[in-house]
């Protein structure tokens, strides 16, 4: 994807002179590896064509100001006030970026003020990570321009600190790992206890095969208490099983563990030892037999989800047993979870009568109809100008 047009003209007519660059970081899709972040686990997402543009260059008034062409309200911090400063809004997302860096030790005492408007083809809150997207690119942004020469794993570090500190969201690295070092074609394996990454090949073209997101559009009042209940299963999990991280467990162990533990917790548990073999056994397929050996592994994650974890919805369940009857060679839920979207591996040249099946399927049920979208794994965080 290039530059939109006339970005740079936006950002003369608001800020008086053209930016002196333009960078952008995609948003994201999980392939597979649900609820293993926060246990120390690995997970394989992949980073998307649909991405953020943040254009930028310095002022000589000593502030930060953003503007975005999703919103209405433009933002400004000055550099010497990022200790107690407070974030209106979605502002948060791009300036909480530069509070991260100082907050985590960065002379920010003689860097210049710094102009960004920023615009975006993620959408905004449909589980693509339009935020790690927008803290990305702007990210990299702040990167060159104040010229810190911080890393790529730093600056996901940092915008996940902004994501955490600065609007108050407890996500883990994972978006902002695929984001900055997302590939085209392939997908992202991340090691959440090491932070290693390793980019796998995905090669879906030479196999004809698509990536689809389908979402829902369904988002359940609960989801936030369920996702913080599941975080807490996981802990009482480890904590009766001596390990640090249920990431230390082995499916070897599981049997072991039924015994000594209640069975909602063990069922908990199992989700996410048998998740993170599956994240290690899926890459291992792509590199021996390619993308279309994927599909039990990604219906054995959803079916885990499903009845384990029990973090999916029947609209979900609908999306996935849907698209597997009309010819996907696999699908799952991906995300947190209670609503969001669904990630399906479809024959390229079946993605258009799937699409029909499942929008049917769903609005025969009741149910919203789901926005289905081709996702193509792409390259991650770069300076575009
Ligand atoms: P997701 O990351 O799945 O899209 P989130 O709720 O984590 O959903 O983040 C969405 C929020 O991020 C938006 O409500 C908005 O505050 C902010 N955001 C994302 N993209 C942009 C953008 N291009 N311009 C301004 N704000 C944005
Ligand atoms: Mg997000």
């Amino acid at each position: 994807m290039t530059i939109p047009a006339g970005l740079a003209d936006r950002f003369a007519s608001l800020y008086g002179v053209p930016p002196v660059g333009v960078w952008s970081a995609p948003g994201r899709a999980n392939l597979i590896g649900e609820h293993t972040d926060y246990n120390n686990g690995y997970v394989l997402p992949f980073a998307i064509d649909d991405r953020t543009w943040c254009a930028a260059g310095p002022n000589n008034v000593g502030l930060l100001r953003v503007a975005s062409t999703a919103q209405t309200s433009r933002h400004s911090v000055a550099i010497a006030d990022l200790e107690h400063a407070v974030f209106e809004g979605w502002s948060g997302y791009a300036l909480g970026v530069a509070w991260a860096l100082h907050t985590m030790g960065h002379d920010l005492s003689s860097a210049p003020g710094i102009d960004l408007l920023i615009d975006s083809t993620v959408p905004l809150g449909a589980g693509l990570s339009s935020s790690a997207a927008l803290e990305s690119a702007v990210a990299m942004a702040l990167n060159d321009l104040w010229e810190l020469r911080l890393t790529p794993m730093e600056l996901a570090k940092v915008g996940q600190r902004a994501e955490n500190g600065a609007i108050g969201a407890p996500t883990g690295v994972m978006d902002q790992v695929a984001s900055l070092f997302g590939r085209e074609d392939h997908a992202v394996l991340l090691d959440c206890a090491s932070l290693r990454t390793t980019a796998v090949p995905l090669r879906l073209g030479a196999s004809g095969l698509s990536l689809l997101v389908l979402d829902s559009k369904v988002k359940h009042a609960h989801a936030d208490g369920g996702y913080a209940s599941r975080r807490q299963a996981c802990e009482r999990g480890a904590r009766e099983l001596g390990v640090p991280f249920l990431r230390d467990l082995t499916v070897a162990q599981l049997d072991q563990a039924q015994s000594l533990l209640d069975d909602e917790t063990f069922r908990r548990v199992r989700h996410v030892v048998t998740e993170n073999a599956r994240v290690l056994t899926t890459v291992e397929a792509l590199a021996t037999s390619g993308p279309g050996a994927i599909g039990d592994l990604l219906l054995a994650s959803h079916a885990s989800m499903r009845d384990d974890f029990e973090i999916s919805v029947p609209e979900i369940d609908t999306a996935v047993e849907t698209a597997m009857a009309a010819g996907a060679v696999g699908a799952r839920l991906t995300g947190g979870g209670f609503g969001g979207s669904a990630v399906a591996l479809v024959p390229t040249d079946r993605v258009r009568r799937l699409s029909d099946a499942v929008r049917t399927a769903c609005s025969e049920r009741g149910f919203a109809v789901p926005e289905i979208r081709t996702v193509n794994p792409s390259q991650g965080a770069r300076r575009d100008k």
